[in-house]
């Protein structure tokens, strides 16, 4: 009996130093900016970002690109935007280019391409989703086991505006996004980490 209440109390004492570093946790990270950089930016350009990009539709529901093409467009503001050119399936070396195709363990990825002196220039941003995952292709919520397509596109143009996966759950830049789930506002640490890099809204 006592060695139950022992074990009773000690299980107690965890759980309450478990519920005080939560609390510890969330005052932390709503007190600060998380926003993480990549190494590179479109900063040296006149217009950042005002660059071609091209979405292929092949395989994926028509009205996919136009999803993706919202989600990119939440990122912009009077000092950048997202421009799209047609869609196509030929991307030429130049384009940045959003694309669906089977395999890898990821949803989705994105790569971005440095060249320049500084070598802080992005000069490309290649976007591609899992064609493998089962995807919610319209703007009704997502079911159980699917992946937010706007949600995922969202966090992807994140990394081409510059910005790099977070460790946390909150911003749209958090590493990671369940099933079924959803992320499709900017949050503020994701506006504070764009406005670091191209300067505050006017
Ligand atoms: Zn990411």
């Amino acid at each position: 009996m006592e060695h139950t209440l022992r074990s009773i109390a000690a299980a107690m004492g965890l759980v309450r130093k478990v519920a005080i570093g939560c609390v510890c946790w969330i005052i932390c990270i709503s007190s600060a900016s998380a926003y993480k950089r990549l190494a590179g930016d479109w900063t040296y350009q006149a217009s950042p970002l005002e660059s071609h990009i091209v979405v292929c539709e092949k395989g994926v529901p028509p009205g996919t690109a136009t999803i993706i093409k919202e989600a990119a467009a939440k990122w912009n503001y009077a000092r950048f935007k997202f421009v799209f050119d047609a869609d196509s399936c030929e991307p030429d070396s130049t384009a940045f280019y959003v694309y669906f195709e089977p395999g890898g363990r990821d949803p989705a990825y994105t790569t971005t391409i440095k060249s320049g002196t500084p070598e802080n220039q992005l000069s490309m941003c290649k976007m591609r989703f899992n064609a493998d995952r089962n995807w919610n292709f319209s703007l009704n919520d997502p079911q159980p086991n699917q992946n937010d397509l706007a949600s995922v596109a969202l966090h992807e143009f994140g990394h081409c505006v510059g910005l790099d996966d977070l460790p946390m759950s909150g911003p749209v830049m958090q590493g990671e996004l369940l099933l079924g789930t959803k992320l499709r506002e900017l949050q503020a640490d994701d506006i504070a980490g764009r406005n670091a890099i191209y300067g505050p809204e006017f």
